[in-house]
């Protein structure tokens, strides 16, 4: 079962780990941008540029998402959450960035 997402925290960015990337959304202005895993030392240059999005749909059981992005659903990207004992990359993955690190990176 597809539900919406949870409201995001006051500065209206919403955060999701996946396992090669952590994605950002500013939920206010529906955008958002990806800060990849494990490339650079340097949080700026591994980060994506704001792409816009129409929706983002989270499935709790399955730990996957969807960023729709248009309306019509035809163009969407699709990905998991990187749990704890992840089943799509075994948990391997060490990259990790503090939430501080990541709203820098996302309002730079
Ligand atoms: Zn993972």
């Amino acid at each position: 079962m597809i539900t919406a997402v949870a409201p995001p925290t006051d500065d209206g960015l919403f955060i999701l780990e996946s396992c090669h990337s952590t994605w950002i959304f500013d939920t206010d202005r529906r955008r958002f941008r990806r800060v990849l895993k494990g490339l650079a030392i340097d949080v700026h240059a591994a980060t994506t540029a704001w792409r816009p999005y129409f929706e983002l749909e989270t499935d709790p059981v399955s730990e996957s998402f969807v960023v729709l992005l248009n309306p019509e659903g035809s163009r969407l990207l699709r990905s998991w959450r990187h749990v704890e004992q992840c089943p799509q990359c075994g948990g391997n993955q060490t990259a990790e960035l503090s939430i501080d690190e990541l709203r820098s990176a996302a309002l730079a």
